[in-house]
């Protein structure tokens, strides 16, 4: 039985680029990129951190809103107090997952709880909501425990989707998989599904995936039609990867809105800015809210 790697695209390396969210939170933002816009419908990632949080200071995300995705927030150390429009409020501490489906508009502030621990360190993505479910109620869901696979050196947590018949409780809507791999030393094979596009993002220490090096914040972009990789690492690494259905409808993203026209997208900023439109108001956060930049072509 051959693995399927023969009929798989080449890969592909994205180096994520370093950014600030909030009041000066850094961040690698390794999707959208230039080179790649989606891995199956994840259309954003952002690793935050790690980070001290006496050095950088809390995280601080004012209010803002989102139409057409999912926010999906995973940490691996620290804490996030989340506040939504819907009225949630909600602490998501390492280990833990946050969903929130806009569907047609919600608003929502991210920021570090008072008595935060000290460090900051995980992930944020946007998955991409299908025409059928983005005009949906807006939902938030929080995970406080997700499905894990443990083998020898290596812990599997399934953060979204399916692995190896763990499925995790998280809410999605189009084909996808989300997984958290956590190894020391190894040498092992992975199954993946060939229908998918998969990718990986080291985030902490050092791994090889068949045998080609990979440190934090470049992602190595797999294609569709892999049915496995090798996994290697020699001590300690933290490994997340993504994957999914290819995506089949066109999407545009600006600022914090996924659409399908510069229309919808310039209305949501228009809408937002004016006070107006699907986004609620999010109550408790200590600080104004986050205006949006208009698109260049409004
Ligand atoms: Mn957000």
């Amino acid at each position: 039985m051959s693995t399927g790697d023969a009929s798989a695209g080449k890969t592909q390396r994205i180096e994520g680029h370093a950014a600030i969210v909030g009041d000066g939170m850094p961040i690698n933002r390794v999707l959208p990129s230039r080179l790649r816009r989606l891995v199956g419908p994840w259309c954003f990632l952002d690793h935050i951190g790690p980070a001290d949080i006496a050095k950088v200071g809390p995280l601080r995300v004012a209010p803002h809103p989102h139409i057409g995705l999912q926010t999906v927030t995973w940490l691996t150390a620290g804490e996030i107090l989340h506040r939504d429009s819907l009225g949630s409020l909600q602490m998501i501490r390492a280990g833990q997952l946050n969903v929130m489906t806009s569907g047609r508009g919600i608003s929502h502030s991210e920021e570090s709880p008072a008595a935060a621990s000290g460090e900051i360190h995980g992930v944020q993505f946007w998955t991409v909501l299908p025409d059928s479910a983005r005009f949906s109620e807006p939902m938030f869901d929080h995970y406080p425990v997700l499905p894990k696979i443990s083998r020898e050196n290596l812990s599997i947590t399934v953060i979204s989707g399916e692995y190896d018949g763990e499925h995790s409780p998280a809410r999605h809507f189009w084909p996808l998989v989300g997984l958290q791999i956590s190894a020391g030393l190894v040498d092992t094979a992975l199954n993946l599904n060939p229908a998918f596009e998969h990718a990986l993002l080291v985030i902490g220490g050092e791994a090889r995936i068949d045998g080609e090096a990979l440190l934090p914040n470049v992602m190595l972009y797999l294609g569709v039609g892999r049915s496995g990789i090798q996994l290697s690492c020699d001590g300690s690494c933290h490994i997340i990867l993504i994957g999914g259905k290819p995506f089949e409808e066109d999407v545009l993203m600006w600022w914090n809105f996924v659409g399908r026209s510069h229309e919808e997208l310039t209305q949501a900023c228009i809408e937002w800015n004016a006070g107006r439109g699907s986004f609620g108001e999010v109550h408790g956060y200590d600080g104004g809210r986050l205006g949006a930049p208009m698109p260049p072509w409004a």
